[in-house]
């Protein structure tokens, strides 16, 4: 039946690694890899290697027709595909499907190679400008799927779960579909009976807590540590608590600090800007104001004596802007920018009594008769910016129009040319 001649060689290896005799009976060899699958567990600190050929020695003996092979032809044959089913299974495979669960107890969190890692999930964390200046602590409740505690995950009672039929486990089918005469696409689409998982469960194994889903939402609240200082736009990681699924590294849970503005202050990286208008006569004559700090102390801003504040001028208070991030005690500057309101029209005893203290206007130096020689302009108020947009408007307009005439002079020219010819 075999291609090869009979070998009688190493066929003893398996038995010695589950330490049984070749008589061994399936309970006996069973107990035995239990033993030693445990003992020598990667988890546990096992030899990963060791723990690969308890799992082939009990893969192979446990299975009666490979058990008949290996005891006539050794391990070669198997290897050669001889036993059906070609090559072996994972160790970390034979050892879950043995165990159903985790047997050292917690959440099955075995360091097997092949679990993936969850997704991280990212929350915004909207914090007010207040809250970075003085630190706080936010509580934040969350949903999140756990392992199902009642069936560990699994999502059936027994602990059993067969291949889906309708994709052979792969969670993935590809399907073709003609789009036109002699063209097939071809695509691949998640498996609609397992939704991707590769498996199925029986309708009456199914757990109740879970529904055959394996994981059911749970609330968690978040302590989260907004610190002084912190910048718009900075991480908080919670690692290892997001979403939980089965055979994967649970993901973390990051909440990205988002700076709600503020109505008075604006922050650019540790400095405050704030905006104060002065009335002319405060710009001229000396100012004070308080300003609410965001810590609620009442800063009292006031300008030296003589001194004057001229329109779009900023002035600047140390160690009033934000706290660094993780050296609180050193803070940025509060920047102060000023407008100056003018008054819109003055009386004439009001222009009089302004000459009278203010430096005077520069002499006019034209005698009467040269005045009389110019002419007189009434100036307007113009709002320029909205007069240079008009221009620009009319510029391209005219460039257009000058475009059509001559598309219309070449045009004429040829007309010419061939009533000439
Ligand atoms: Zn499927
Ligand atoms: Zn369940």
């Amino acid at each position: 039946m075999f291609g090869r001649g009979p070998k009688k060689s190493d066929n003893s290896k398996y038995y010695d690694l589950l330490g049984v005799s070749k008589t061994a009976t399936e309970d006996e060899i069973k107990k035995a890899y239990r033993k030693a699958a445990i003992k020598n567990h990667p988890d546990k600190g096992g030899d990963p290697e060791k723990f690969k050929e308890v799992a082939q020695a009990y893969e192979v003996l446990s299975d009666a027709e490979k058990r008949e092979i290996y005891d006539q032809y050794g391990e070669d044959a198997l290897k050669e595909g001889m036993g059906g089913g070609g090559g072996m299974h994972d160790p970390f495979d034979i050892f879950q499907s043995f165990f159903g669960g985790s047997p050292f107890g917690g959440g099955g969190s075995s360091r097997g190679r092949r679990q993936k890692r969850g997704e991280d999930v990212v929350h915004p964390l909207k914090v007010s400008l207040e809250d970075l200046y003085n630190g706080t602590m936010k509580k934040l409740s969350l949903s999140r799927n756990v392992l199902c505690s009642k069936c560990n995950g699994k999502g059936s009672k027994s602990g059993a779960s067969s291949k889906c039929s309708g994709c052979r486990g792969a969670g993935m089918k590809v399907v073709t579909r003609q789009i036109g005469p002699g063209m097939i696409q071809q695509m691949q689409q998640v498996c609609s009976e397992c939704r991707g998982s590769g498996e199925t469960i029986n309708d009456k194994d199914r757990c109740p807590q879970c529904k055959g889903e394996k994981v059911v939402p749970e609330k968690k609240v978040l302590e989260v540590a907004v610190e002084k200082g912190m910048q718009n736009g900075q991480k908080l990681t919670f690692p290892g608590v997001a979403d939980e699924a089965p055979d994967t590294v649970t993901g973390d849970i990051v909440f990205v600090v988002q700076q709600k503005e503020h109505q008075k202050f604006t922050r650019k990286g540790n400095d405050l800007f704030v905006e104060h208008t002065l009335s002319l006569t405060e710009a001229l004559c000396g100012f004070q104001f308080v300003l609410s700090q965001l810590d609620g102390r009442q800063l009292l801003i006031k300008s030296g004596p003589g001194e004057v504040v001229k329109p779009d001028q900023y002035k600047a208070v140390d160690d009033e802007g934000m706290p660094m991030y993780q050296r609180p005690f050193m803070k940025g500057k509060l920047y102060i920018h000023f407008t100056v309101k003018f008054p819109d029209s003055l009386g004439l005893e009001q222009v009089k009594a302004l000459e009278a203290v203010l430096p005077p206007k520069p002499q006019f130096q034209l005698t009467d008769m040269e005045l009389d020689e110019c002419e007189e302009t009434t100036p307007h108020d113009v709002n320029i910016e909205e007069e240079m947009r008009r221009k620009q408007a009319q510029a391209q307009q005219q460039a257009y129009d000058e475009d059509d005439d001559d598309d219309m002079h070449g045009g004429g020219a040829q007309r010419v040319q061939c009533a000439q010819q």
